[in-house]
């Protein structure tokens, strides 16, 4: 059984981007520039930019948190949104989610620009990974198909399950699983993951084991803490835990610790790859958002 050690690839992946912003600057172009949209004070969210400000600040891409009180109205931030997409100075933006319950989100991210999307979020962005044509993909579905192209983990011909059919993961994962590899994903990724025979799975399939039984790959986003157990899954199989979840551990300096969908003491001895989590799947999804930030300052 071999660790997907999403750790150390993030980090060469981190090298890689410094290098090659370090080379735009050299040249006498300026960085590339991130905004990244957040209302209101939810810890979480607040935690989760704070890592991206420190990610982009690590790489040399400039970053801006554009911050707004949770009183903010949809009309007032769709002006805002408005705006973003006419500033030449920033490349690409996110908003963080979750937004407050009286904006509507997905009328908000249908108003960015695909161009600057560096979430993949927009519905031009999804229509165009779907219709195999250069796109923005979705950061945590990018960041897989990194660590399993730099492992050498080959998907074509391979039957992947894929356990949950959200927009971040799901959707956009199996998409990519399932086209001619290199049409979404850009010459700047290593990323050759496709080819595939996909099933999803999600909360109202039947007889999850029998269909994980066939699988050469599983990924899991279900976010269930222990969803995937060892009678689930045959022999040599690669499993990708993308789930995060926080369980209360007295024991744990903060706390919590995290812990993925998979159970992963009696999975991992029958799989060929796994991903740890945390260090799995987690720094993967903050490093494929810098590089769909150099991917639009270079479109
Ligand atoms: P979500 O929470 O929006 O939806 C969960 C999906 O799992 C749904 O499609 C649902 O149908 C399916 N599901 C739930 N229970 C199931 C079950 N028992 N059997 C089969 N399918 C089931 O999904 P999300 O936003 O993709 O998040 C999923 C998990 O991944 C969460 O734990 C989240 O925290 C984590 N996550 C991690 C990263 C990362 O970078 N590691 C990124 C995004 C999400």
């Amino acid at each position: 059984m071999t660790l997907l050690d999403g750790k150390y690839i993030a980090s060469q992946i981190r090298n890689e981007l410094r290098e090659q912003v370090a080379a735009i600057v050299a040249s006498g172009r300026r960085a590339p520039k991130l905004g990244i949209v957040i209302v209101g004070h939810n810890p979480a969210s607040e935690t989760y930019v704070a890592n991206k400000l420190k990610a982009c600040a690590d790489v040399g891409i400039n970053a801006e948190k554009i911050a707004f009180e949770d009183t903010i109205t949809e009309a007032d931030l769709l002006r805002e949104v408005a705006k973003l997409n006419a500033d030449n100075s920033i490349d690409g933006y996110i908003v963080q989610l979750p937004l407050p319950a009286h904006i509507n989100e997905q009328t908000i991210l249908s108003a960015i620009d695909y161009r600057k999307d560096v979430d993949g979020l927009t519905p031009e962005n999804v229509g165009r990974t779907v219709q195999g044509l250069p796109s923005i993909v979705s950061a945590t579905p990018r960041g897989i198909s990194e660590l399993l192209s730099r492992y050498h983990i080959p998907t074509e011909g391979k039957h992947v399950v894929v356990i949950g059919r959200s927009n971040i993961v799901g959707k956009p994962m199996a998409m990519l699983l399932m086209q001619r590899p290199y049409l979404s994903l850009p010459k700047l990724s290593a990323a050759a993951v496709g080819n595939a025979t996909v099933t999803i799975c999600h909360s109202k399939t039947t007889d999850l084991k029998s269909i994980c039984l066939t699988a050469d790959i599983i990924i899991v986003a279900a976010g269930c803490p222990g969803l995937l157990t060892a009678d689930m899954v045959r022999e040599g199989v690669t499993v990708i835990d993308v789930g995060i979840t926080r369980v209360e551990d007295a024991n744990a300096p903060k706390g919590y610790r995290l812990v993925g969908d998979v159970d992963f003491a009696s999975v991992a001895p029958k799989c060929a790859f796994i991903t740890p989590v945390p260090g799995g799947v987690g720094p993967m999804t903050i490093v494929s958002l810098l590089q769909n930030t150099l991917q639009a300052y270079l479109q």
